[in-house]
């Protein structure tokens, strides 16, 4: 296999072939769809950084087609130039639109806007990069069909670019990338492949069966830099009969331990499908207030304060959201379950409404955000929460995998709450449950004006990424300027995994121009 030192070069973009570039680009997809002056280009930058510390791209390409995309990757090659591909570019929190390395063009696909097909017979669809989870939800309800799409938390993002990026939803469909069923991808040079079943020309079944014949090879498309996505089909849910908005709180916080276990084995045999996640008081109250509306000392808000404050608003040390899905009475039955599991957890108290399905996808406006996402319906309201310290706000999202076990998800909470309020950076915890495992996931708000807070978050992530993988706990996702600490602690084995995609991406992409350092993987601190 490859070493990681001989891994590929992009050539750097100097003046001349940077320009040469943007002129073959220019003429390819015309001259209004490449962009680069400062005021353009710096909408395409990670905006959870302070502007002071944001590298803006040499250039922004707009491209509208998959022939257009092919040309822009030719003319990479050609000119040695790197690109780094987005679809909406709303990854915000891991570095929104920005490359991972200075002097790489950004390609915004967002023009590639078309839902291509909303399958009710068999619940899926299919759709472009630039389709955002709000255009897909205003599409499936005008279509009139009975569907409920799966949403993120904020709905102003790419349904593709989310899937390829492991994100998560919290219907029966929360795990984006295990919905992905069949894609269209443009290698690095150009050529145009349709994995599993789209590789039979006429394929009846390329959005319904997601392996085909041969090696599955969708994985190796998702967090990667191998080639850009120009298609995609997604899973949906037919829209259930019934749909029961649960609500599980704790009041102490030493019960948490108790609240996993003793839930876990409706995630394990199937009675909770969807994605429930759990969040402590200082996440629930950050949806609605800033910290100076709560608490005027110095440092951040006392655990005890916070919880103080939550109680006297229904929340409890941990308060868990979760749905049942299906018939009146099979949700009836679901929910009797869950209530027995937790009659005999002092403090432990479940309830929630059961909600017409027909009336929230139709008329959402006067539901909360939490009750909308677990119906498919998409919001922003939660970008509230980055007003914490005072706008203009950002953060960093530290988020690991753990096992779903008290014990576990404890020890993660333990070191990240630890570690955080010892820096003065205030704890707001969501855990995100799938069937076997959980991702704790923590909001390290700042002020972006404050940079010296930033440095601080910045320090602590960089911490807490080593921690936590010295306990086993991975991150599932990293922000662009840590992609190479979080690929390192994924060293088995002198680090093979990395090396073997590292031979991959030499093969693919021998001069490196896409993407470069996604991952960790052609990164210049390799080639160097
Ligand atoms: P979202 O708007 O849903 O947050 P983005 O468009 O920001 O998603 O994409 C997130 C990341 O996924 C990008 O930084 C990029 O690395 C990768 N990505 C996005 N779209 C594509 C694509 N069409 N092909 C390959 N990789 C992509």
């Amino acid at each position: 296999m490859t070493d990681q030192t001989t891994a590929p070069l992009s050539e750097t973009a100097t003046a001349s072939n940077l320009s040469a570039a943007v002129q073959d680009w220019a003429t390819a997809l015309g001259r209004e769809h490449v962009l680069t002056t400062e005021e353009e280009v710096s909408n395409f930058t990670d905006p959870y950084a302070p502007a002071s510390t944001r590298p803006l791209a040499p250039a922004v390409l707009l491209p509208a087609t998959v022939e257009e995309v092919q040309q822009v990757l030719k003319i990479a090659q050609d000119h040695g130039v790197s690109v780094w591909v987005n679809s909406q570019g709303r990854n915000n929190g891991y570095g929104g639109s920005a490359a991972a390395e200075v002097d790489t063009v950004v390609v915004s696909l967002r023009r590639m806007n078309q839902v291509l097909e909303i399958n009710e017979e068999l619940a899926y669809i299919v759709v472009e990069p630039g389709v955002s989870y709000f255009d897909l939800y205003e599409a499936v309800r005008q279509s009139g069909k009975r569907l409920m799409i799966d949403v993120p938390d904020l709905g102003w993002g790419s349904v593709l670019g989310n899937a390829l990026e492991h994100g998560n939803g919290y219907t029966l469909n929360g795990d984006h990338a295990a919905s992905v069923c069949g894609m269209e991808v443009v290698l690095p040079d150009g050529e145009v492949i349709r994995t599993g079943m789209g590789a039979l020309d006429g394929a009846q079944t390329w959005h319904l069966n997601k392996r085909g014949f041969g090696p599955s090879v969708e994985g190796l498309f998702m967090q990667s830099n191998l080639g850009v996505v120009t298609k995609m089909g997604l899973w949906v849910m037919p829209r259930p009969e019934a749909y029961f908005d649960g609500w599980l709180t704790i009041e102490r916080d030493e019960d948490l331990e108790e609240l996993i276990d003793r839930f876990r084995p409706f995630m394990l045999d199937g009675t909770v499908g969807n994605c429930p996640s759990i969040f402590n008081p200082h996440c629930a109250l950050s949806t609605k207030v800033t910290r100076a509306d709560l608490w005027d000392q110095p440092g951040p808000l006392p655990q005890d304060v916070a919880l103080s404050i939550g109680r006297s608003q229904g929340l409890g040390a941990w308060t868990m959201r979760f749905a049942l899905y299906g018939d009146e009475a099979v949700v009836a039955r679901h929910r009797q379950r869950i209530e027995d599991a937790f009659a005999s957890l002092e403090g432990a108290t479940v309830t929630g409404s059961l909600l017409d399905l027909d009336r929230v996808v139709l008329e959402s406006e006067d539901l909360d955000q939490k009750q909308k996402v677990q119906a498919g319906v998409p919001d922003l309201s939660m970008l509230k929460m980055l007003d914490w310290d005072g706008a203009p706000g950002g953060h960093l999202s530290f988020a690991s995998t753990v096992p779903l076990t008290g014990r576990d998800v404890r020890r993660i909470v333990s070191l990240v709450r630890t570690e955080q309020e010892s820096q003065g950076i205030d704890y707001h915890a969501g855990i995100l449950l799938y069937q076997r495992f959980a991702i704790h996931a923590s909001l390290l708000i700042y002020n972006l004006d404050d940079e010296a807070r930033y440095q601080t978050v910045r320090d602590i992530y960089t911490k807490l990424v080593v921690e936590a993988a010295r306990l086993g706990y991975g991150e599932y996702r990293a922000h662009v300027d840590f992609m190479d600490l979080v690929s390192d602690q994924y060293g088995h084995n002198d680090h093979a995994l990395r090396r073997f995609v590292t031979s991959l991406k030499a093969h693919l992409d021998p001069k490196g121009i896409l993407a470069p350092g996604k991952q960790g993987i052609g990164s210049s601190r390799h080639r160097n």
